[in-house]
């Protein structure tokens, strides 16, 4: 039997649904609209992709939104200006500063000089620590892990007492997700362990995952036979394999794939998400979703 495939386009786009009502009752009841400002240095094309994309989704779901563009030789002294202003900024309860930023600033001077209050990516380590206590302590997720646990929790599988296995310790997927799947509590509470180009016996840890979690950046790394049968596997994956002409544009478009072998996989797995349209809708949705909660924390 093949798997359920899990879509993250369906389910972002859902999330966005709720996140748009919860938007319209605070301006109701408080008066109140979300605020994100996206800060982008420089002119690179993937990085100007993507701003526009948070910045478009931030104004369907009716946010104050502001893309603020600075040029690629602005000092590192302007820059943590700026984002004192916005820290002082009541109508902004977003702050993202778009990376890579050039070679003479220092990222993380400036990721640092965010207000964690307002650092809706959960890149600052005030909020990393929040995470790492968890309970009340915690606030903001990292997006793409915040999506993971999304995908895996409205999907409906049971994720307390569930063997969890993370194949990756990224500061950014690995780690994070791998602390968010330990805590107590709904949609957590799993027994983890993650494995890295460290571990021995990789197949056998995976092999024994209810939920596997792939974040490695090596496409096809998890063979169908790693996988326990009926288990849920998030590939996080995306990795480029070539080039090929798209059907609607003529152009040619890089051809992605994940760290799973999806096609072999699909026919072990329980539920397996695609690439692209698993984990990758998720991550600007979670971003809003952070937005509305700082905004909903500015509330006294
Ligand atoms: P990363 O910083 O390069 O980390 C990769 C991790 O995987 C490292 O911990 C590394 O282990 C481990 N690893 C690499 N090869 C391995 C192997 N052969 N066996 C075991 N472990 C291995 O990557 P990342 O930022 O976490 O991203 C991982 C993937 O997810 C990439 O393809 C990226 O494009 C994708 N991604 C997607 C989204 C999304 O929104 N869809 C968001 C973020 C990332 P060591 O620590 O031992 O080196």
């Amino acid at each position: 039997m093949g798997a359920k495939i899990i879509s993250g386009t369906e389910i972002a786009a859902q999330i966005r649904e709720e996140l748009k009502q919860e938007v319209v009752l605070m301006k109701e009841e408080h008066g109140l609209v979300p605020g994100l400002v996206t800060i982008l240095v420089g002119k690179n094309p993937a990085s100007v992709s993507y701003v526009t994309g948070k910045q478009k989704t931030a104004h369907e779901l009716g946010f104050y939104s502001m893309q603020d563009d600075q040029p690629e030789d602005i000092s590192e002294a302007d820059l943590l200006a700026l984002v004192d202003k916005y820290n002082k900024d009541p109508k902004v309860h977003g702050i993202l500063v778009q990376l890579p930023l050039p070679k003479h600033i220092n990222e993380k001077k400036v990721l640092n000089a965010i207000d964690p209050d307002k650092d809706v990516d959960c890149f600052h380590p005030v909020n990393v620590g929040r995470l790492v206590i968890g309970g009340e302590e915690a606030r903001f997720k990292p997006c793409t892990p915040a999506g993971i646990q999304e995908l895996i929790v409205r999907s409906g599988f049971e994720t307390s007492g569930a063997e969890v296995v993370v194949v990756g310790r990224s500061n950014i997927v690995g780690k994070p997700i791998a602390l968010i799947m330990m805590q107590k509590g709904k949609g957590a509470n799993s027994t983890v362990t993650v494995v890295h180009t460290g571990s021995k016996s990789m197949e056998a840890h995976c092999r024994r995952a209810d939920i596997l979690i792939v974040a490695a950046g090596v496409p096809g790394l998890v063979k169908p036979e790693w996988i326990k049968p009926g288990a849920c596997v998030i590939d996080v994956g995306v990795n480029r394999v070539g080039e090929k002409k798209s059907e609607k544009t003529g152009k040619m478009v890089p051809i992605l794939k994940g760290d799973v072998d999806f096609e072999a996989a699909k026919e072990i797995a329980g539920a397996i998400t695609p690439v692209p349209g698993g984990v990758g809708p998720m991550t600007i949705t979670m971003l809003m979703k952070n937005t509305v909660m700082s905004a909903k924390m500015s509330i006294k």
